[in-house]
């Protein structure tokens, strides 16, 4: 399963990456995956409370995943909670723009958090949010994002955790 897929925005492959993280290691992978994917942000994305505020919203951007993916767990509404919490501590606000259209921002310094909870807004905003899923498979939950014409993908890869699937299928019928 790649990290990166064709047809997914490019204003969204930072997204698209840090979903796809599990982030098992920690800290020291926060920190390999902020080096390598916002190499030019501040000092400020390296301490633990950035990693900290970034794995909250991971796991709440990923329970929402598991709805766009139409896996009702009773975490989305506590994902969305953590959402907006975040956004709040972050002093994310709409503002008028120059070309009269509304933006969400924030002044606060960034420590990259906030890029990310960015870049989910604008993908609820834009109505492809609903794209970001997680794989059926329940040994894999891997995130992808479904850039399908029908957005209606179920698993990561048709041909790993797809034909997987089928096997099993087939299997319990015979
Ligand atoms: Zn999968």
């Amino acid at each position: 399963m790649p990290e990166h897929r064709t047809g997914t925005p490019a204003r969204l492959s930072q997204l698209e990456s840090f979903l796809w993280h599990d982030f098992d290691a920690g800290f020291d992978d926060w920190n390999v995956w902020v080096r390598r994917k916002m190499p030019h942000s501040a000092e400020a994305t390296t301490t633990k409370s950035a990693f900290r505020y970034g794995m909250q919203i991971h796991a709440a951007l990923r329970s929402l995943q598991a709805a766009n993916s139409g896996m009702a767990t009773s975490n989305e509404v506590a994902g969305r909670e953590t959402f907006n919490r975040l956004a709040a501590h972050y002093g994310i606000r709409p503002r008028l723009g120059e070309d009269g259209l509304i933006v969400l921002a924030s002044d606060r310094p960034t420590d990259g958090v906030v890029s990310l909870i960015l870049a989910a807004f604008e993908a609820m905003q834009t109505g492809v949010w609903k794209r970001f899923k997680l794989c059926r498979e329940p040994t894999c939950r891997a995130s992808y994002y479904d850039a399908s014409k029908a957005a209606a993908k179920t698993w990561c890869s048709m041909d790993t955790c797809g034909s997987r699937n089928k096997m099993r299928r087939y299997r319990a019928k015979t």
